[in-house]
């Protein structure tokens, strides 16, 4: 089968590898539509950040190179001795994370802060930049009627925004702001919006990001090069919002981020960092302020495609090009790192 692997940065290549054999436990998946994420372009651009490399991942016991691809959705074609929760012929999407089950925080529950923490298809085992993969029982849920193929492939970025939404101290009416307006952003402004954010604003550069952020339910987008971010949010929002998100990784937001908010307001931090960022921390401490950080979600897949029933998180709206999986990096990696027009790109792994 066809897959797309990772080798180092720069270097993704399409190729002829193993389809994956069934085992017990498992269940093997025919993959439909995959997403290209943020993290799929920092390891591509400046990886490894997530592929192991020298040493196996702990739960994938594998290393680079690894197939690619964590946002995807498919078809069960053959289950493993024991499980019970699909049979072939159901529409699934992945929950792609790797956890050990032994620390103590997947004892816990809490699975995504495990201490080997990894993913599938950015840690080693497989993933859905390729034709089929196999993953463990507990990482699959079955999709609803009515949700395409496409759709699904958007429920693992929705996860991020929704988990990263719930961890906040918002309640409904109250008021956010969403620095940074890239797939993730803009289905944090989305997420807001489910949980009933009275005015949601957005600051972000690409006028094409910031027209969707509009779209999306975003009050005023505010461009960072024209005004100054966080004197506008405090006027906006009538001396600061409830909570501010960090989606963009930039070291110079983060203060801004913090510092858009009112006394005892709070700062999701939703990125992951290449570099440290410094902030003053009297604005934190005067104003009695909480920053905190999200680290991908849990519990929370089948929620999210109850939202997508609702009319969260289309793809319609998300979705601005569809590639093929032999096209992944020129048409897709290459693509997202030139054009700031491009909010998500789908993959379809199938040979047409
Ligand atoms: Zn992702
Ligand atoms: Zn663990």
């Amino acid at each position: 089968m066809k897959a797309a692997r990772w080798y180092e940065a720069k270097d993704i290549r399409v190729e002829t590898i193993d389809e994956p054999v069934i085992a017990p436990g498992k269940i093997k998946i025919k993959v439909e539509w995959t997403g290209i994420c943020g993290s799929d372009l920092h390891e591509y651009a400046a990886g490894p950040i997530f592929v192991p490399v020298q040493e196996p991942h702990y739960v994938s016991q594998d290393k680079a190179p690894i197939v690619m691809g964590h946002e995807f959705s498919g078809q069960v074609t053959e289950v493993g001795e024991g499980v019970t929760k699909v049979q072939p012929g159901d529409p699934v999407v992945v929950e792609p994370i790797l956890s050990c089950g032994e620390c103590p925080a997947c004892k816990k529950g809490k699975y995504n802060l495990c201490e080997h923490l990894g993913f599938h298809g950015l840690s080693g085992g497989g993933g859905g930049f390729s034709e089929y993969t196999m993953v463990d029982e507990h990482m699959v849920h079955k999709m609803p009627e009515g949700l395409s193929y496409e759709q699904g492939a958007l429920v693992e970025p929705a996860a991020v925004a929704l988990h990263a939404v719930r961890l906040s101290k918002l309640k409904p009416g109250d008021k956010a702001a969403v620095f940074g307006a890239g797939p993730i952003g803009l289905l944090v402004i989305e997420a807001l919006r489910a949980a009933g954010a009275s005015e949601i604003y957005a600051v972000e550069l690409s006028p094409e990001r910031a027209a969707k952020a509009k779209e999306l339910g975003a009050r005023e987008v505010i461009n960072p090069k024209e005004e100054q971010a966080v004197e506008r949010l405090r006027e906006l929002s009538g001396g600061g919002v409830d909570v501010s998100f960090e989606v963009t990784g930039v070291p110079a937001v983060l203060p801004q981020a913090i510092d858009s908010t009112s006394f005892e307001g709070e700062t999701i931090i939703v990125s992951i960092w290449e570099s440290e960022a410094s902030v003053q921390p009297n604005n934190i401490v005067l104003q009695e302020r909480t920053v905190k950080g999200i680290i991908a979600y849990r519990d929370i897949f089948p929620a999210v495609m109850k939202l997508m029933q609702q009319g969260y998180f289309q793809a319609e709206k998300l979705v601005t090009k569809r590639i093929h999986l032999d096209d992944v990096v020129s048409e897709g990696f290459e693509a997202l790192m030139k054009e700031k027009s491009q909010v998500k790109i789908l993959v379809k792994s199938q040979p047409e």
